[in-house]
């Protein structure tokens, strides 16, 4: 049986930077599940379906191929064929991904994908329902959060830092819509599993999460 690792929380508490750094450390594969709704989402964005039309959405994704290859340690995501990693990591396309997520027939493909990915290898899987839902049986749970405050901050700095213009109170407002949207969707919505771990890192720097992290894992 392969060892699997769950990490939940919501937007920009640094669970994509922190199972990256535990996979490496501990040898494991990092699937990051988020990518996948992302490439879902670049899709239809492509194809100018309305985010609105459930019907449409789910008739668009059944031609939808998503795979998933390991290069040089680096998850990439190949949608209809074609490596679409340098498009997923927009605002817009996250917003776009936590619509279309809230749809079960999508979420339903990409599960399937996911638990796949589980059974083949030793991995660190991050997302928004891999505790409940995806890896119920995973050997650790980590559920990984930070304040709205903290998020909108780091998300900002990130921005700036490549330059790109933007407003702090807009960043915020929009991270507390995709909270509330993953939150309080129908399927599969963000919660802390019961057997998950909290870890709260709006206090703590990333190689102190990471420390704890790997403290967990080891425990
Ligand atoms: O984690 P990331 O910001 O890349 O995820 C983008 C969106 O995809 C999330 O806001 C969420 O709505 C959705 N998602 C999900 N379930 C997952 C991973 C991501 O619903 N396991």
């Amino acid at each position: 049986m392969s060892l699997n690792i769950a990490i939940d929380g919501p937007a920009g508490a640094g669970k994509s930077t922190i199972a990256k750094a535990v996979a490496k450390k501990m040898n494991l594969i990092y699937v990051d599940t988020g990518a996948m709704y992302r490439a879902m989402a670049l899709y239809m964005v492509k194809m100018n379906i309305d985010l609105k039309d459930t019907e449409k959405i789910i008739e668009a994704g059944k031609n939808v191929d998503i795979t998933i290859r390991y290069e040089d340690g680096v998850q990439v995501v190949y949608l209809n064929g074609e490596n679409v990693n340098a498009f997923l990591r927009t605002e817009a396309v996250g917003n776009a991904a936590s619509t279309v997520s809230v749809i079960g027939e999508i979420r339903q493909k990409l599960v399937e994908l996911q638990q796949k990915l589980a059974a083949e290898s030793d991995c660190i899987m991050d997302g928004r329902d891999i505790g409940t839902c995806v890896l119920p049986n995973a050997q650790r749970k980590i559920y990984l959060t930070a304040s709205s405050d903290v998020r909108a901050k780091r998300r900002y700095d990130e921005l700036v830092a490549k330059g790109e213009e933007c407003d702090l109170a807009k960043i915020k407002a929009d991270i507390e819509e995709r909270d509330y949207r993953d939150m309080h969707r129908e399927v599969s919505p963000l919660k802390q599993a019961e057997d998950a771990i909290l870890v709260d890192s709006s206090y703590m720097t990333i190689d102190e999460v990471i420390a704890e992290i790997i403290r967990i894992c080891e425990m």
